[in-house]
């Protein structure tokens, strides 16, 4: 079986971007592929965070990949500090990686320009390196990601590749090991639609954990009246009818793709039903198809948060069996870069 791995950041709740980007597709993936799905709480902490929230937050981060329908008969659950690998392989891989491949790194840029130079940490900017261990430490023939994502993975390729070259093949054997290649080179893997969900307020600019304002998502969690509140503010346009890929109507393809995503019809039958449409119509279609998907999760999410001893056994199953398979890999590389071994 080919392997995927994934994982969201608990840097706040989880929203229909995380959802339709990332965790609504491991459902179907689980069935075909050996999955390994973690949350990355090391990610989470590479911007000002609140440290009181980050475990409740990594816990409910792991409620809701089981209520939208992680299978953990199939799937590995864990968290990724759980794994020491993964930090370890961080620092062996930023021996390799040029400080350029990071500098040119577009989230880096954004989310540095928005915190201000005194609250930009070391970590933010090394940030791709930690996601590289988390792919390549497990082998993964495929990661994934929403559009957000594609350049890090990019990176991640290149950084296998590299290492590969420096240290892998007859290098390795000589120095005792198997020789051959060390890491995989894993395939990016973009959902045709849901890759990119937008804000709520702002048809331009992608639905964020980070944002400021609570307006511009839908978060899992989201109560009824909540949704119906957020979807009534919500930006809209003052053309006549809905239409799909109008650069002018950045909102209403961004509230059309949604709806079409949750209530699983067709872009062809969400765009015909919605061409004569007004918005306030459309809104209420909207909401409801949203909290008609949203609560089955919800429900889901209540009954695996009311027994904590189970998510306990989730997680430390995960970490065991991810464990196993990460550290044959640091190993590799361990002895492939020259350490002495124990
Ligand atoms: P943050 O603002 O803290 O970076 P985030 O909302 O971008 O949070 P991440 O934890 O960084 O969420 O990303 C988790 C997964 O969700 C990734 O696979 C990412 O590609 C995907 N994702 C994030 N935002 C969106 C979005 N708006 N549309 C589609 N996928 C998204
Ligand atoms: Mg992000």
């Amino acid at each position: 079986k080919k392997r995927i791995v994934s994982g969201v950041q608990p840097t706040g709740s989880i929203h229909l971007g995380n959802y339709l980007g990332a965790i609504k597709n491991w459902i179907s993936l689980q069935n075909s592929y050996d999955t390994l799905f973690f949350i990355v709480d090391l990610h989470a902490i590479t911007l000002p965070y609140d440290a009181q929230q980050l475990s409740k937050a990594t816990r409910d981060t792991a409620a809701i990949y089981l209520a939208c329908g992680v299978d953990t008969s199939k799937a590995s659950v864990f968290v990724q500090s759980h794994v020491r690998a993964h930090v370890e392989l961080m620092w062996l891989l930023s021996s390799a990686t040029p400080i350029g491949w990071l500098n040119r790194m577009i989230q880096f840029k954004e989310k540095s320009r928005k915190a201000g130079d005194e609250n930009v940490a070391v970590a933010l900017l090394t940030y791709p390196v930690l996601m590289a261990s988390d792919i390549l430490l497990y082998q993964s023939d495929f990661v994934p990601v929403g559009e957000d994502q594609k350049q890090h993975l990019e990176l991640t390729r290149e950084l296998a590749e590299r290492v590969n070259f420096l240290y892998g093949g007859r290098k390795w054997k000589k120095l005792g090991g198997r020789g051959g290649t060390i890491f995989k080179v894993p395939e990016p893997l973009i959902p045709p639609t849901g890759a990119r969900v937008m804000s709520l307020t702002d048809g331009l600019s992608k639905m964020s954990k980070s944002a400021p304002s609570d307006q511009s998502r839908i978060n899992l969690l989201d109560s009824k009246d909540i949704i119906a509140n957020k979807i009534k503010r919500c930006k809209t346009d003052s053309f006549i009818g809905l239409e799909f890929d109008n650069p002018e109507r950045p909102e209403s393809n961004n509230l059309l793709s949604i709806y079409q995503l949750m209530s699983g019809k067709t872009k062809e039958e969400v765009a015909q039903e919605c061409e004569n449409m007004n918005w306030g119509t459309f809104k209420i279609l909207l909401t409801d198809a949203l909290i008609d998907h949203l609560q089955p999760i919800q429900v889901r999410y209540e009954e695996i948060m009311s027994d904590s001893a189970y998510l306990d056994r989730v997680l430390a199953e995960g970490a065991t069996k991810a464990a196993d398979i990460a550290d044959a890999t640091l190993n590799n590389v361990y002895q492939a870069m020259g350490f002495l071994r124990r």
